[in-house]
């Protein structure tokens, strides 16, 4: 692979370090390039304890972009899972921000921690979201381990037996939680055009508590304004009938 890539690109010098770093399965995930593409990588994660997924290994594409690490990679789920649509592009980003965002600083292994934090998470009619039953979640978990990859063969095979060490599973799964709960994964839009933005239907609830926050803030101020003319209106008058009463008043002490 070393002769076909230029050396010098960033991104070629990355993906073989990424590469050569996660060449070891671990009974959590594994993911390596597809044989003569280092823009293409499959991956397999195993579904976490305690959650509908528990027992079922899943199976993946990330695609790297050629500006790969400063672009994020976009993730294809390929294992019916009932949490992620199966072929669809999902991209991962920092939490509240443009789906663009995307730290240098993450790389494959932080991809593949946040889909294992992010399978418990609720869908919420997100792009690429499923919100299936916990029974139909568990089913699709037995069967996930039957399947195999026209590339890569079983993918039960890939990973390594869960370790009797369960500090070891629970390290791993503590910080793709944690990796989790500080990014978003957003399906992209069937419409793949670039330029436009995103489409709003991604986080309904979140867009309408935009909107209803907004509503009163820019009604405010125009009450505000009223409110201020109304008051020095009212403070003219007030300041009126104070020198009409003192006048009178200094009048009558006059007299
Ligand atoms: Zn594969």
């Amino acid at each position: 692979m070393e002769n076909k890539y230029n050396m010098k690109s960033p991104a070629v010098k990355r993906l073989m370090r990424e590469a050569q770093e996660l060449s070891q399965p671990t009974a959590e995930y594994f993911a390596q390039p597809v044989e003569d593409n280092l823009f293409e990588w499959h991956f397999s994660v195993r579904g976490p304890a305690d959650s509908d997924f528990e027992g079922g290994v899943y199976h993946g594409r990330i695609s790297l972009p050629p500006e790969y690490p400063l672009k994020p990679p976009s993730i294809m789920l390929l294992t019916p899972n009932g949490r992620f649509e199966v072929n669809r592009k999902i991209c991962l980003s920092i939490s509240g921000h443009h789906p663009e965002s995307w730290l240098p600083s993450w790389s494959i292994r932080t991809a593949l921690l946040a889909i294992i934090g992010f399978m418990p998470s609720p869908g919420m009619g997100a792009i690429a979201s499923l919100d299936y039953s916990q029974e139909e979640r568990q089913k699709l978990a037995k069967k996930s381990l039957e399947f195999v990859c026209p590339e890569c063969g079983k993918i039960l095979n890939l990973l390594q037996e869960p370790s009797q060490l369960t500090n070891e599973n629970e390290a791993v799964q503590a910080e793709a939680r944690e990796i989790a709960a500080q990014v978003t994964m957003k399906g992209e839009s069937s419409n793949e055009n670039p330029t436009q933005e995103p489409v709003h239907t991604e986080e309904p609830t979140t867009i309408t508590q935009q909107q209803q926050l907004q509503q009163p803030a820019a009604a405010a101020p125009s009450t505000n304004n009223n409110d201020v003319s109304y008051n020095y209106i009212i403070a003219a008058i007030i300041v009126a009938l104070a020198i009409l009463l003192f006048r009178r008043f200094a009048s009558s002490m006059m007299a």
